[in-house]
C-alpha cells in the first residue's frame, strides 16, 4: 500500500472489499483514528498517516435493531455494537449471528474481530454492493 496522508470512506470501504483489511489513521502522537477523519480524533492534528488496524477489540456497548431497511438489507432483529479497537478507537458493526444466538452471557466485554461483508443495497441510484462491518467472535486471544 502506498504511504498516504489521506483516507476516504470510499477508500476505507474499497480496500476493505478488495484485501479485507480496516485502515486507519495514525497522527504524529501515536493516536489512532477510524473511521476515517479529516484530522486526529484526539489531538485534532492533520499530520496523519494510513495505517492498517489489528481490526480486534472488545464489545463496549450495543442495541438491537428492529426495523428492516431497504438500504440495509438484514434479517431482523440484529445487532449493532460499538467496539473498541485494541488501538483505542471505537467503530460501529453488526454483531455476527454467532454471538447474537448462541451467547448466554453478556456481550458487553466479549472480543471481536472485524470482518467486511458485501451487503447489497438498495437505493434511488440502484443496486449497490459495500462492504459492511460485521463482529465475530475473536478465538485467537
Ligand atoms: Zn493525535
Amino acid at each position: 500500500m502506498v504511504e498516504k496522508e489521506r483516507l476516504t470512506a470510499e477508500e476505507f470501504y474499497e480496500e476493505a472489499s478488495r484485501t479485507g483489511k480496516l485502515l486507519g489513521l495514525k497522527c504524529e502522537r501515536g493516536h489512532y483514528t477510524a473511521p476515517p477523519l479529516r484530522s486526529c480524533r484526539i489531538c485534532r492534528s492533520r499530520t496523519l498517516k494510513v495505517v492498517e488496524l489489528s481490526g480486534r477489540g472488545v464489545v463496549s456497548s450495543f442495541t438491537e435493531v428492529f426495523v428492516k431497511s431497504k438500504e440495509f438489507p438484514l434479517e431482523t432483529p440484529y445487532k449493532l455494537a460499538l467496539v473498541k479497537l485494541d488501538e483505542g478507537p471505537s467503530i460501529l458493526g453488526i454483531l455476527d449471528d454467532s454471538l447474537n444466538k448462541t451467547l448466554t452471557e453478556p456481550i458487553i466485554g466479549v472480543r471481536v474481530r472485524v470482518e467486511f461483508r458485501t451487503l447489497r443495497e438498495y437505493s434511488k441510484n440502484g443496486e449497490t454492493k459495500r462492504p459492511r462491518i460485521f463482529f465475530t467472535p475473536d478465538r485467537t486471544s
